[in-house]
């Protein structure tokens, strides 16, 4: 089955409110096994949300939509549907009632407009709002359901598990297949290059959809299978992910829900190893990162921001003829952060980044983006240098990435080029 979603405002198009609706319209309409046929977006514009309508259902079995349900002269959803259709509007008494009880429990002050909200097309099936005043409604038509929502999210979301998917279920019965989706997260190689060396694996002969997702810095890559039992949809999925595996363990860092970040945490966390970070052009990313994890204080014992050459010797120990000698982004000083911030901190590892994230400071022979980065284990100490591209913030976040990789590949047993 096609589903079709049709978000309606001003402040869509005029850019003003990002559509957040669509999204989780789009996974929940997913989650079902249906497929969105397409999306659209339109102003509060009767003759517009008429043709976009018409546009829709012609390539969907139904059409979701949000917005433009309130009681005000701008909220003319519902008129333009009803009009859409040629069909008159009419007042559902109970409907009206819950919207007179809710105004009241709440000593709202009640408009006539309000009685707007309790106003559907004839032939409509009100659907409540449990969070807001403004109900919905689906509609049937030639054998094709309009769905619609008020645009508050909140709202939307509420009366889309509650409301409008089990309606859905409940008229295309048969449409309901199983879905099987599994996440594979990947780092440190381009999306021309993944879909290179994926090009000779048959996605489509296993009965698995490819999808890929760049999600600076990371790629996402989906893979979905449909089938009427939930068992063969998830056996071809992990068939597919076998594969995936195959050509390119050395860029994979997670699967579906996992985070880098939760990645090393967990390792870290398993193998009873404790961590001190030394950022320098990161600035505390690293760290943040880290932190986001529950349970980080398990392995995290310090982190410094060391960002001046004096807070590098202050802190850390770095002696300042190395800084002097080699300069403060060097291998050098990348080795020594790391090897003085485990030291100082008394754990088994130290993490250390030091960097140029530009737009100056760069020269030719350490151009802005010249990274290293240092991992220390009492033993001994790696140390990889990268060049970045792009501006401050993505430097930083991809060093952020590649510091977390080296850590996560160290802790998995992985041998460093
Ligand atoms: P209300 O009764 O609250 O007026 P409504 O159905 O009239 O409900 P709108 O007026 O269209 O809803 O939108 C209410 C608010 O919800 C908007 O101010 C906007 O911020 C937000 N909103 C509307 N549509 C979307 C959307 N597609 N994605 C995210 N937010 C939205
Ligand atoms: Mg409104």
């Amino acid at each position: 089955m096609k589903v079709g979603i049709l978000t309606i405002g001003n402040e869509l198009t005029s850019g003003k409110t990002q559509d957040t609706n669509s999204s989780f319209i789009v996974r929940e309409v997913n989650r079902q096994g249906w497929e969105v046929a397409m999306m659209m977006a339109v102003g509060d514009d009767t003759p517009e949300i008429g043709k976009a309508l018409a546009h829709i259902l012609a390539a969907a079995d139904a059409v979701i939509v949000t917005g433009g349900l309130g009681p005000t002269a701008d909220d003319i959803t519902t008129d333009a549907i009803a009009a859409a259709f040629g069909l008159k509007l009419y007042t559902d008494e109970t409907a009206l009632e819950k919207i007179r009880q809710r105004f009241a429990k709440r000593n709202y002050h009640w408009t006539g407009n309000n009685a707007k909200q309790a106003m559907f097309p004839e032939g409509a099936e009100p659907i409540a709002n449990p969070v807001g005043t403004a109900w919905g409604f689906s509609l049937k038509r030639d054998g094709k359901i309009v769905a619609v929502m008020p645009g508050v999210p909140v709202e939307a979301r509420q009366m889309l598990t509650d409301g409008v998917i089990p309606r859905l279920r409940r008229e295309f019965p048969h449409a309901a297949r199983h879905v099987a989706v599994k996440i594979i997260k990947l780092s440190g190689i381009g999306e021309s290059s993944v879909d290179q060396i994926l090009a000779p694996v048959d996605f489509a002969g296993m009965g698995v959809a490819l999808g890929s997702y760049p999600n600076f810095p990371e790629i996402q890559l989906a893979l979905t299978a449909r089938d009427a039992d939930q068992g063969t949809a998830e056996e071809r999925v992990r068939a597919a992910a076998v594969a995936v595996t195959e050509k390119l363990k050395k860029h994979i860092f997670a699967f579906d829900g996992d985070t880098l970040e939760g990645v090393v945490a967990a390792l870290l966390t398993e193998k009873h190893l404790t961590l001190a970070v030394a950022e320098s052009c990161t600035g505390g990313l690293i760290t943040d990162r880290l932190t986001d994890v529950p349970g980080s204080s398990l392995f995290l014992e310090r982190a410094a921001v060391t960002y001046s050459n004096l807070s590098k010797s202050e802190l850390l120990g770095v002696p300042e003829e190395v800084i002097g000698k080699f300069g403060a982004v060097s291998r050098e000083t990348a080795i020594l952060m790391a090897e003085g911030v485990r030291r100082i901190g008394h754990t088994d590892l130290g993490l250390a980044a030091t960097g140029i994230a530009g737009p100056s400071g760069g020269t030719d022979v350490k151009p802005v983006g010249t990274v290293f980065i240092a991992l220390a284990d009492g033993r001994t100490t790696v140390c990889r240098d990268f060049l970045l591209a792009g501006g401050r913030r993505r430097i930083k976040v991809a060093a952020s990435q590649f510091a977390l990789i080296l850590l996560k590949d160290y802790l998995s047993g992985h041998e460093h080029g």
